[in-house]
């Protein structure tokens, strides 16, 4: 049983790399991000208002919904978006003390802000067949501009992914997110996730295959 954290800029690609690890390595994906997106989902619109404007939630909201998971997580679990700042990471160690458990690997999927802000403020993508272009990133664009090569539907853009948000978010990431990079220095490998997807899972997979 092997338990991994996460830690990385918006826009990185944490998400889609948890996906895969899961799937590979037959452990749990836990998000606190689609944890919170639940209760979103269940009308709790003051917790939608905080993450749309690129915040923080609550360390207390966020450790009370992660418990949940890890008390039910028999195989392993990647932890995808938590913790987010060094309180949850001391908080988070008296939680594995209680329950016996260790972290294994924390990955760092470092990204240059510079690409990371291309990537989401040039996102769009199709409402219909869920395709993903980027008007900012050459090979990415769809031919015809603003639809879909796939369905010819006209493509969407997110509400927060805009410079404005962005901003917010990467300095989140940069004042609270990257200190935990200095805590969990014993564990941490680091990843360039500007590499094509598939060659950041290979290089996370020679880490955790060790
Ligand atoms: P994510 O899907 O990980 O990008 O998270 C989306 C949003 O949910 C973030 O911008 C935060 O507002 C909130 N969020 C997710 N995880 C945490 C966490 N560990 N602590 C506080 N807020 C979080």
């Amino acid at each position: 049983m092997k338990n991994l954290i996460l830690i990385a800029p918006p826009a990185a690609g944490k998400g889609t790399q948890a996906k895969m690890i899961c799937e590979t390595y037959n452990l749990d994906h836990i998000s606190t991000g689609d944890l919170l997106r639940e209760e979103v989902a269940r009308g709790n619109s003051e917790l939608q208002q905080i993450m749309e404007s690129g915040k923080l939630v609550s360390d207390e909201i966020v450790l009370n919904l992660l418990k949940k998971k890890l008390l039910n997580s028999l195989n392993g679990y990647v932890l995808d978006g938590f913790p987010r700042n060094v309180n949850q990471a001391i908080l988070f160690d008296k939680i594995l003390k209680e329950l016996n458990q260790k972290i294994d690997y924390v990955i760092y999927l470092n990204l240059d802000k510079e690409i990371a802000k291309k990537r989401i403020v040039g996102r769009v993508s199709c409402p219909k067949c869920g395709n993903v272009y980027n008007t900012m990133i050459s090979g990415m664009s769809p031919s015809i501009e603003g639809i879909c090569d796939n369905c010819q539907t006209a493509l969407t853009k997110r509400k927060d992914d805009n410079e404005e948000t962005f901003n917010i978010r990467y300095n989140t990431y940069l004042e609270e997110t990257e200190p935990l990079l200095e805590y969990y220095k014993n564990i941490l490998y680091e990843i360039d996730s500007s590499l094509e997807k598939q060659e950041v899972f290979h290089k996370i997979g020679e880490i955790i295959n060790d």
